[in-house]
């Protein structure tokens, strides 16, 4: 190839299509946004991940890694913070792909363009054979590269869903941000839990992140010696009911959930939560005492609310792909050939089959979306699954369809989402049970199977949902 691979983000799942590239010997340059590697996943350091250290390193980095003798691998078994994924693996494995033949990492890096050279949307001719013009924003001014493939795995942490019932921000949402946070906040963090503690806080959504925060929110009004009394929550949901949103506890088959589940019931019937339902924001209005006043399309409202919590979930930012040819789910912005795969209605992490190039391939030939990005909404991806996705594409990128339409990927027996909690704080292990913070609501419990991209979609959908 005469340009190199363009791959952006030092997630996970970039960092992981970069080290399968350099076990092949191909040229890569990996672009970061951020300061260091992994800097979306730094961002909720102190989340604890449901998914254990085995299934959150990809096997062509641990080879890297282990024949390098710098690394020390961290104990399978165990479940890391978010801060520990970055630390432990992605910041190690980045500074060996920086080192490697062909291989360079670079950060202050922001995409800003990917289109083909000379080429705008309209234009066809050319489009197969000539390389990707990539436009890069960097603190030196902008830049362009020219690439022979882009692989996109910048993720989706960067554009949380708004507070506002139609999609977008409601009115007074963005006015009033130094009030909202998107996402779980660090209660363990002295400064932040003096934000919330005795505050009157207002959550919005229903998924374990939010149930995660009611826990946490719970436990700040117990225990933060007396500063935490009177910590009041307004619970904002769009469905008409609670109804079954802590899930089956005891009969949940993931014991875990089950247990966040019951956790946040506990919490939520424990008088410091009032439940607003159908409630559908439409707008955030600042009182004269600077608290805000918030209210619905059908107007109903809460008033008096210091701090507000939006735990909605992500959108992919099209924004830098608007000169190339894209298909995609109208619903869900993921790969149009995926979305049914993947669908949140009808699937969970843990029964997404394996898939790779062949699902995610796009009309602009040579250009992949991967990782989170390619769920586009859907909450349920997983890093073991986007680490088939590059193992696959990356194959493809190199001309070897075998080990391209080979599926690698072995879910385990006893699921993939099936530990941790919310904070970083061990002991809310056994206090709080299971994800809050992925969105990703747990797996089906899957027979472990190797199975062939053709053959694939069947197998994984008779595992079975545990979504509901
Ligand atoms: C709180 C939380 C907990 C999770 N827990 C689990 C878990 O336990 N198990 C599991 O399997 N999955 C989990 N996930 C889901 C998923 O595995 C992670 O989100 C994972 O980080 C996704 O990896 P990624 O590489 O696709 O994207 P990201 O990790 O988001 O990385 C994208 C990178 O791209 C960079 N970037 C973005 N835009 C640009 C641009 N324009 N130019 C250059 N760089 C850019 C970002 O700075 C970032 O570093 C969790 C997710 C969250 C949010």
């Amino acid at each position: 190839m005469q340009h190199p691979v363009v791959i952006i983000g030092t997630g996970p799942i970039g960092l992981a299509a970069a080290a399968n590239a350099a076990e092949r010997g191909m040229d890569f340059v990996v672009l970061e946004a951020g300061p260091h590697a992994g800097a979306a996943v730094g961002e909720w350091a102190h989340v604890r991940l449901f998914s254990s250290w085995s299934e959150l390193v990809d096997s062509a980095a641990r080879r890297l890694l282990d024949a390098s003798g710098t690394w020390t691998a961290p104990d399978d078994a165990a479940y890391p913070t978010g801060g520990e994924w970055r630390d432990g693996y992605l910041q190690p494995l980045a500074e060996l792909l920086a080192g490697t033949t062909g291989g360079q990492v670079r950060y202050d890096s922001r995409v800003v363009g990917v289109g083909r050279a000379g080429r705008d949307l309209l234009v066809d001719s050319g489009r197969e054979s000539d390389p990707f013009a990539i436009h890069v924003e960097t603190s030196r001014g902008r830049e362009r590269l020219l690439a022979s493939a882009v692989v996109d795995a910048s993720g989706t942490w960067t554009r949380p869903n708004p507070l506002g019932a139609d999609g977008y921000p409601a009115l007074g949402e963005t006015e009033n941000a130094n009030r909202i946070t998107y996402g779980i906040p660090d209660f363990s963090d002295p400064a932040i839990a003096a934000r919330y503690a005795g505050k009157h806080v207002a959550v919005a959504g229903k998924g374990a992140s939010a149930q995660g925060v009611l826990v946490g929110l719970a436990k700040l009004a117990k225990t933060d010696a007396g500063a935490g009394a009177g910590t009041q929550v307004s619970w904002l949901l769009r469905r008409p009911s609670v109804g079954d949103a802590f899930g089956g506890g005891d009969n949940d088959q993931l014991e875990q959930r089950g247990k966040l589940g019951q956790d946040a019931k506990a919490a939520a019937t424990s008088g410091i939560v009032t439940n607003l339902t159908q409630f559908r924001t439409a707008s955030v209005t600042a009182q004269p005492d600077g608290r805000l006043s918030i209210t619905s399309l059908d107007g109903q409202s809460v008033s008096d609310v210091d701090e507000i919590i939006v735990v909605t979930g992500f959108r992919p930012d099209f924004g830098f792909l608007s000169e190339v040819r894209l298909d995609l789910d109208p619903a869900l912005e993921a790969p149009r050939v995926l979305a049914d795969q993947i669908h949140p209605d009808h699937h969970s992490c843990g029964d997404v089959a394996p898939h790779g190039h062949r699902e995610l391939t796009q009309p602009e030939q040579g250009l992949f979306l991967v990782g989170m990005k390619s769920y586009g909404r859907a909450p349920s991806f997983l890093a073991m699954t986007g680490y088939e996705q590059v193992r696959s594409v990356v194959a493809a990128l190199d001309g070897d369809l075998v080990a391209a339409d080979r599926v690698d990927l072995v879910l385990p027996e006893t699921g993939v989402c099936n530990g941790a909690g919310a904070f970083d704080d061990p002991d809310d292990l056994a206090d709080l049970g299971a994800a809050s913070g992925g969105g990703c609501c747990g797996p089906a419990a899957v027979e472990p199977h190797l199975i062939t991209l053709g053959a694939s979609a069947g197998a994984a959908s008779a595992a079975g949902s545990s979504c509901g």
